[in-house]
């Protein structure tokens, strides 16, 4: 292996992302690669477990990127304004920052920094990391070689790792309080971690009292959206959605994708941010 060359793969606590650890294992065994997993210190409990389970079956550890300065820090910094979509200094700091950071000295030493991105071939690739250095190449082995949502399951189910636990009750990982989860998710947060929630729901109070124009869910607060009146008008809304896609898709049997249907699915995929939900 050439001192020249470096491979690094980021893992999300996201099903894609541990898909494509594993598929890069079983493909490309030469190829030594370092994970990472960039903590914004905000994650599920769910990720870290699964995680944990992925370094089992890698025979390897992940290493964890922590940026030197937490969430509360960079709030501050921003005036309490909560991360929105309109500015996502969230993932700036707290996932991307902390990446470059490591790999700066590799790219200044002229190392070549392969690192590999789990966006699969039936996703649009909107450039999450732009790589504004040469010597940073990116790599889409799924887009490549053809892997879509359904090939990730295959690879998760065939390894025995399975799917991260969240999956019962939310699509994809990142912080507990990602702006980006649909209301449905935000409900299913109060019930599955009312702390974490809770937890939310103060850094909200702070922000609209410091005049933050964003509440984390759009158009009312964690207060309006858990009133047990709206909770079951987004339950019955969440219900009615899935019940249609379902409908649509027993066309085919010999491929089941209904069993592969998640909540982004039934809400239309948004804008998801590579480095955090793959
Ligand atoms: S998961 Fe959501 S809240 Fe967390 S850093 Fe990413 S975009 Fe921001």
């Amino acid at each position: 292996m050439s001192h020249h060359e470096k491979h690094v793969l980021g893992l999300s606590g996201g099903k894609d992302s541990a898909a494509l650890a594993i598929y890069m294992r079983q493909n490309y065994p030469e190829l030594d690669i370092d994970y990472f997993f960039t903590d914004t210190g905000k994650e599920l409990p769910e990720v870290y477990e699964f995680l944990g389970k992925l370094e089992g079956f890698l025979g390897k550890p992940i290493l964890r990127l922590n940026p030197n300065r937490d969430f509360d820090y960079w709030l501050k910094q921003y005036n309490n304004f909560l991360p929105s979509a309109q500015t996502r200094w969230c993932t700036r700091q707290l996932k991307l920052k902390p990446f470059e950071d490591w790999i700066k000295p590799f790219l200044a030493e002229g190392i070549a920094v392969h690192s590999y991105v789990a966006i699969r071939a039936d996703e649009p690739y909107r450039e999450g990391y732009n790589a504004k250095q040469d010597n940073l190449k990116i790599h889409l082995p799924f887009k490549n070689d053809g892997i879509d949502k359904p090939g990730v399951a295959e690879i998760l189910e065939s390894s025995g790792l399975g799917w991260p636990k969240y999956y019962e009750w939310r699509s994809r990982s990142g912080c507990t309080f990602c702006f980006y989860q649909q209301k449905i998710e935000w409900v299913r947060l109060s019930e599955r971690h009312p702390e974490a929630f809770e937890e939310a729901k103060a850094y909200e109070k702070d922000a609209l009292e410091n005049g933050s124009p964003f509440t984390w869910s759009q158009g009312e607060s964690l207060d309006e959206l858990t009133k047990p009146e709206r909770v079951r008008q987004i339950k019955d809304d969440y219900e009615r959605r899935l019940l249609k896609l379902k409908a649509k898709k027993r066309q085919n049997p010999l491929r089941p994708e209904a069993e592969l249907i998640d909540v982004d699915d039934v809400y239309g995929q948004p804008k998801f941010c590579v480095a955090c939900h793959k």
